[in-house]
């Protein structure tokens, strides 16, 4: 998916340029079923909109645009506190609404990963004030931070230590390779502990061979 910076100017009822600490991640509907993610961010500047509302990012099934900088307050959640501490995304009713779920379960799970937050900091909307928002993503919304969930556990448990433990250091190179040649070791798990008796092995693997 797609990912556009796309800032709004400041402005008195859209972006008003308040720091923004973020502590959670609300997630809404846009309510209008042929907007996609462009029209969104382009509503946030037309001059008929006058309304005091805004939001950080907006998903459809294309792409993400950022409307709002990440460390800037919007106002998404109707009540103050949850503008004060909480990122707002909006989910596009238009197109692939399979599509447009996978899209926000991905940046999400991206959001949470980065911030080192559980799905616990997700929340919707409604549970700032009484709207029935995100509509769509409501009556399924167990399953949609499940799908999160599963998504983050992908991000934390498979990439990371994959990641690191293939990776030699830059110092090692030259003695990974000579591990290899002298069949002292095969070279692969660099960042795995070794035991005694595996250090016993090789030096006597090396030593026969030297002898040899
Ligand atoms: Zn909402």
């Amino acid at each position: 998916m797609i990912y556009t910076v796309d800032h709004i100017p400041i402005s008195k009822g859209k972006r008003p340029g308040t720091t923004l600490v973020p502590t959670s991640i609300t997630v809404h509907n846009t309510a209008n079923t042929s907007s996609t993610a462009k029209n969104e961010r382009g509503w946030l500047t037309n001059t008929e909109n006058i309304r005091n509302a805004s939001f950080h990012i907006v998903v459809d099934e294309n792409e993400a645009i950022e409307c709002i900088p990440l460390t800037e307050v919007a106002y998404h959640a109707g009540k103050a506190v949850g503008n004060r501490t909480s990122l707002g995304i909006e989910l596009c009713e238009s197109g692939n609404q399979e599509v447009v779920w996978d899209n926000a379960v991905k940046l999400i799970a991206k959001m949470l990963y980065e911030r080192g937050w559980a799905v616990d900091k997700v929340c919707t909307h409604k549970s700032w004030s009484s709207k029935n928002c995100p509509r769509l993503i409501l009556p399924r919304w167990d399953q949609f931070t499940a799908d999160i969930q599963k998504e983050l556990l992908k991000l934390s448990v498979v990439k990371e230590p994959e990641k690191v433990l293939d990776e030699v250091s830059n110092w090692a190179k030259l003695a990974q390779s000579w591990v290899k040649e002298n069949g002292v070791s095969d070279g692969t798990k660099p960042k795995d502990s070794v035991t005694r008796e595996q250090v016993w092995q090789m030096l006597y693997d090396y030593d026969r061979k030297v002898k040899k």
